[in-house]
């Protein structure tokens, strides 16, 4: 057997695997949803409890995970602030001592 055909024969070995790869997992995916009967949802960012889809801030009711998720934000948001105060700092000190 030639080098070529040697390729060509992989390949097409290597395109029938993903195509019964993807049909497979077609295959699964609709039956975890019709079987299982678990409608979408998804879950407290704080305790992993299910909560609606639509939820908004992904929380559940509970009192504590409302705070939790609270700080959270917070000090992300603290830290997208300084990410991008500190090279804005640094260019200003670099500019003025440039002067
Ligand atoms: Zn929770």
């Amino acid at each position: 057997m030639s080098r070529k055909d040697r390729i060509a024969k992989a390949a097409t070995r290597t395109a029938a695997q993903a195509r019964e790869t993807a049909a497979r997992e077609r295959g699964r995916s609709k039956r975890t949803t019709s079987v299982s009967g678990v409608s979408p949802h998804r879950h407290c960012s704080v305790c992993w409890a299910p909560i609606p889809l639509n939820a908004e801030p992904p929380v559940c009711s509970d009192e504590e995970c409302e705070a939790t998720n609270e700080k959270r934000m917070a000090s992300r948001k603290r830290l997208t602030i300084m990410l991008y105060l500190f090279p804005a700092i640094a260019i200003l000190l670099a500019i003025v001592s440039s002067l």
